[in-house]
């Protein structure tokens, strides 16, 4: 993945009050010609990691510096092969002096996502990117993985994208309720900021993975993307946007009207779940072999009345929402309590509802086809058995 051999990086001496790794230049002096004073009117600095005294080109990203070696941009970036012929720097640069000739690449890119696309083109597998630990990928904040994803999406640099994908895939799973169900059980801190094992991301990114799917021409990431954004308790936020840094993501106008229909589509469906415990219940799901019937079907109607004092009839997450208050059934301290043989019966009504609302998902967010099927190539036993549609779900609880 890594090519070319890079010299070592230039050292220099660095203040005691500024152990940065970057380093300022000094400002370049007045009476030069107006492309290079253009270039030269803030400070810039230099990173010490991409600082190759054998560079050949200089990538200029918002006032930080790079000098690093054009084969190994070609290797890995057709775009940035493309922009190599890019000028040379401008007679009389005061930056450059010992460098006059090389290529100077102005990108208007951010410079800590620029220093990590570069990370993962010099140091490959010792990039954080492609780094595994335990057996797994090392988590990436979502905010820097979402700027370094559209930078590759800028370059077309296909390892960085094919990763993104990967780790995308990992949490806005396309193919069944089963998988989607066990990537929320991997758990939630109090911010809802999810741990497990590739991306460090919460609720509201969402929005901004909705954006991440149309620029990498993931479709299928949408939907399970688009359902966090309409379960969020503040759909105010729908109309706000996420912000990061200094820029703030919205979805489109378009996106925006699909989550409100959505929205009620699935505050519908979570009505439906509560009339199949209320009804169904009673006809038919209950298991013939309770022994206490009379006893366990007050408990479900108690339990679905609990349901609407949380007001999760007014909730849009069907895919989720009932299934902590149906385990609780047989938590201590409630007294809708049902017996063993009950309590599987309802996580079967809430799951098999569950499943039905995943099965429209693409409907409901116009994506097909969906849900994307899996086949198996006999090459993965265990992705069988994830895969298998008739895995019993309620193990998952
Ligand atoms: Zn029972």
């Amino acid at each position: 993945m890594t090519s070319g051999t890079p010299a070592p990086v230039r050292k220099r001496a660095r203040s005691r009050d500024a152990p940065s790794k970057r380093h300022k230049i000094e400002e370049v002096p007045q009476g030069l010609p107006p492309a290079t004073r253009a270039l030269n009117a803030k400070y810039h600095s230099r990173d010490d990691r991409f600082w190759f005294a054998d560079g050949n080109i200089v990538l200029e990203a918002q006032g930080m510096l790079f000098k690093v070696h054009s084969s190994v941009l070609a290797l890995h970036s057709d775009v940035l092969k493309g922009l190599l012929h890019a000028r040379p720097l401008p007679a009389g640069a005061g930056h450059f002096p010992k460098n006059a000739g090389h290529s100077l690449v102005v990108t208007g890119d951010n410079g800590d996502a620029l220093a990590r696309l570069l990370e993962t083109m010099y140091l490959g597998g010792q990039s954080d990117w492609f780094r595994w630990k335990m057996g797994h990928r090392a988590p990436l904040d979502f905010a820097e993985f979402r700027l370094v994803t559209l930078l590759a999406v800028k370059y077309n640099v296909k390892h960085v994208l094919d990763e993104a994908t990967e780790r995308l895939e990992a949490y806005y799973p396309s193919d069944t309720l089963w998988h989607w169900r066990a990537v929320k059980l991997a758990g939630e801190d109090a911010s809802g900021r999810r741990f497990p094992k590739h991306l460090r991301i919460r609720q509201s990114d969402s929005i901004a993975v909705v954006q991440l799917a149309d620029q990498l021409g993931l479709p299928h990431l949408r939907p399970a993307a688009l359902y966090e954004c309409c379960r969020a308790r503040d759909q105010e936020a729908l109309l706000r946007g996420v912000a990061y840094g200094g820029e703030t993501v919205r979805l489109s106008e378009d996106d925006v009207l699909l989550c409100l229909a959505a929205h009620q589509r699935l505050v519908q469906e979570n009505t439906r779940i509560l009339h199949a415990l209320l009804d169904g219940f009673p006809n038919g799901a209950q298991p013939a072999a309770c022994a206490t019937r009379g006893a366990c079907r007050a408990a479900v109607a108690r339990l679905a009345h609990r349901a609407v004092e949380q007001n999760i009839v007014a909730r849009a997450d069907p895919l989720d929402g009932w299934y902590d208050l149906v385990a609780g059934s047989t938590a201590k301290g409630y007294d809708d309590k049902v017996c063993a043989r009950c309590q599987v019966a309802l996580v079967r009504i809430v799951d098999e509802r569950a499943r039905a609302v995943w099965d429209k998902l693409g409907e409901i967010f116009h994506v097909y086809p969906w849900p994307l099927v899996m086949v198996d190539d006999g090459s993965d036993d265990e992705g069988a058995d994830v895969y298998d549609d008739d895995s019993d779900d309620s193990q998952a609880l």
